[in-house]
């Protein structure tokens, strides 16, 4: 899968290394899903666009019945410009309801700033393709990290993107998504698509590209973009992924995320790599007030090594078939219509995906009992604990 060096941008002009918004698309005569793939939504990473090019090119090289369409954005072009991650604002925590409306209605352009920009442009895009979808809708965010690590896949836990995801032989993260408020595939899973975000490798490694590569026509062959098996890399790309993954489990989830504030002088033990086993007991960081070790055996996920941050690791476990198909099951009974008979839970009026928690009752619930529902994203607001799921 390394036919192209990750250098070869697609640019329309390479002395300004000026990235267009559309990197390409294919559409095909057939009626069919529509995959939706963006790449440098950070600007310091663009192994996606690179992915998404090489994918375009496969395609048509290929010359197999395309079904529905493929359509590859650039994310934050004016960080990719300056070869920056962003200029004023993450751009992959601006997908927020109330601040895209806010941006929609206001009048004075000069109050814009560029990831203001970028953001509505591409949403129009995004939106442009939705309104030609002839099917489904799929969307893919692509990325990368500073540090060197395995590549995995963050998505919201609804019925259809685990049915998607789980095609991708790479390890894929329930509970991730969740903890972050303003991710892309999250907004737009909320507004009808089917969506997940990968994290593709470090982001100078010429390997993050192929990863990312195969992850895409991977998802492009999971989405019914072309018919299963009628692209022979599939197959290498594949292999590719499931040698990333190497021992790891392929459905992990996160079971508590350790927050720490700066005055805990937190400090990981080294040696672990971004996703990773550990067993009952190890030590897995120290702080001011001692040790922290594995509660049980399981897995450490993004731990902090370096910069700062809010998170100094999640710790989370192998999901295996049996517990996936429980929770499936238990999904399709729709036993959600019940949960708010539980004491001390009550659904929102205002938003029936999300519950209110009488903490004082319900921290004595274990947290699968919303989990398997899908109810991963706990957040305090106004003081009450809300626990919420993405709606379908
Ligand atoms: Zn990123």
């Amino acid at each position: 899968m390394t036919s192209q060096k990750p250098s070869e941008l697609p640019v329309r002009d390479a002395e300004s290394a000026c990235i267009e918004r559309e990197i390409g698309r294919i559409r095909g005569a057939e009626r069919g899903p529509t995959l939706i793939a963006i790449g440098g939504i950070h600007g310091n990473e663009t192994a996606g666009l690179v992915a998404g090019r090489r994918v375009l090119d496969r395609l048509t090289a290929a010359n197999v019945t395309v079904r529905g369409e493929l359509v590859v954005f650039g994310g934050n072009l004016a960080a990719i410009r300056d070869k920056v991650r962003y200029h004023h604002k993450d751009m992959n925590r601006l997908w927020v309801d109330s601040r895209i409306e806010a941006l929609e209605a206001r009048t004075d352009e000069s109050s814009l700033d560029s990831e203001d920009r970028e953001q509505l442009e591409l949403l129009g895009k995004i939106r442009e393709a939705i309104a030609a979808a002839r099917g489904p809708v799929f969307l893919v965010d692509l990325h990368t990290t500073s540090a060197a690590g395995v590549p995995f896949v963050i998505f919201g836990d609804t019925l259809p993107q685990r049915h998607f995801v789980t095609e991708l032989p790479l390890p894929i993260i329930f509970g991730l998504e969740e903890q972050v408020d303003g991710v892309l595939s999250e907004y737009w899973t909320r507004h009808g698509c089917v969506t997940f975000t990968v994290e593709g490798g470090q982001h100078d490694d010429p390997g993050s590209a192929d990863n990312l590569e195969a992850v895409l026509l991977l998802a492009a062959q999971a989405a019914g973009i072309f018919r299963h098996g009628a692209i022979a890399e599939t197959r290498p790309a594949h292999a590719l992924l499931e040698s990333r993954r190497g021992s790891l489990p392929h459905v992990m989830e996160v079971v508590r995320r350790h927050a720490i504030a700066s005055e805990d002088e937190f400090k990981m033990e080294p040696g672990f790599r971004n996703l990773d086993h550990a067993s009952e007991g190890q030590l897995l960081a120290r702080d001011k007030r001692g040790e922290i070790r594995a509660p049980a055996n399981g897995l450490v996920l993004l731990p902090l090594y370096q910069g700062l941050g809010a998170d100094g690791f999640f710790w989370g476990r192998a999901v295996g078939t049996a517990r996936l198909f429980a929770s499936e099951a238990l999904r399709n009974l729709k036993l959600d219509r019940f949960i708010d008979w539980l004491p001390g839970v009550e659904r929102d009026p205002a938003r029936p995906t999300r519950l209110r928690l009488d903490a004082r009752i319900a921290r004595f619930y274990p947290a699968d009992v919303f989990h398997v529902l899908g109810y991963r994203r706990r957040r305090e607001l106004d003081g009450e604990l809300t626990i919420e799921r993405q709606p379908g």
